[in-house]
């Protein structure tokens, strides 16, 4: 069994922490971190003013009216190929979840397969919203990506979900995981495609996607491994899902086929797709790197 505290460190100055009532004391610093009901605050008053960080972001897909029942079935599959670039020994790995907060799509799919899951998340709003897994030793740690309240070396993997074109620094902030991953240890990117086919030829003939906002950098496979190279890690292969989107108003006609027929319409046109448009052309892309 994990001690998930026992991985805690000062943000600042990655001393060892003291239990301070229910917050924290950094031994070396003597700064001192809050508890907050369900999390600690590990956010400093200067990162959240200095920083460009999002620390009032919320987000609800229920009330978003781009996603369709195929796009919570393409979500799902997603995130069963990132359990499986992530539960690849007999190890349970310790996983950290960088801007993981509010619903979960990669969680239900680890719960119970890992050794422990932490969420490290700026925004108070998504926090209230993020429920761990029953099986999962874990904790929420209120923190910015580019300042982990973590150890050197603590996590076996650190994940990136729908996150990294949230990022005010991204360098920084992969330094920063870099650091809180051991050697051997994987990043995971997920994140909507800019290299995506059907974007492509939206920005060719003017159509807009309703998606082009955050997007202040251009993510598809080949940037995101490049960032990833940047940081000193090694990429491994990258994968995209999601060859077919149609408009949500047709989308929204797939409410009336069966879980698993939406799963299959999904995985058939994926298939087709893929060999196709190419591996790198679908509209969410997955790519797993290593530090050597
Ligand atoms: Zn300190």
């Amino acid at each position: 069994v994990v001690d998930v505290d026992a991985l805690l460190r000062c943000p600042c100055c990655h001393g060892a922490l003291d239990v301070d009532g229910n917050g924290r004391r950094c031994a070396s610093c003597d700064r001192t971190y809050p508890a907050a009901p369900g999390w600690l605050d590990f956010l400093l008053p200067e990162d959240a003013a200095g920083l460009d960080i999002e620390t009032n972001y919320e987000w609800d897909y229920r009330h978003d009216p781009r996603v369709s029942p195929l796009t919570l079935e393409r979500w799902r599959i997603l995130a069963e190929a990132h359990a499986d670039a992530v539960l690849t020994g007999t190890h349970r790995p310790v996983v950290v979840s960088v801007g993981g907060g509010g619903e979960n799509w990669l969680l239900p799919h680890l719960d119970q397969r890992v050794g422990a899951y932490l969420v490290v998340e700026p925004s108070e709003a998504q926090l209230r919203e993020t429920r761990l897994g029953a099986g999962t030793p874990g904790l929420l740690l209120r923190a910015a990506a580019e300042r982990l309240p973590l150890g050197d070396g603590s996590a076996d993997v650190v994940e990136l979900h729908s996150v990294i074109d949230h990022l005010a620094d991204p360098e920084q902030a992969l330094a920063e995981l870099v650091r809180v991953l051991r050697p051997g240890g994987r990043v995971t990117v997920t994140i909507g495609n800019d290299g995506s086919w059907y974007r492509r030829l939206a920005g060719r003939i003017g159509i807009a996607t309703h998606d082009e906002h955050a997007h202040a950098r251009r993510f598809d496979v080949p940037g995101v491994r490049a960032l990833l190279a940047g940081a000193g890690l090694q990429p491994m292969a990258g994968r995209t899902f999601a060859y077919l989107r149609l408009p949500s108003r047709i989308e929204r006609l797939a409410e009336r086929l069966s879980p698993s027929a939406r799963r299959r319409l999904v995985h058939a046109t994926d298939r087709v797709g893929r060999r196709l448009l190419g591996p790198t052309a679908g509209g969410m892309l997955l790519v797993v790197a290593r530090r050597p």
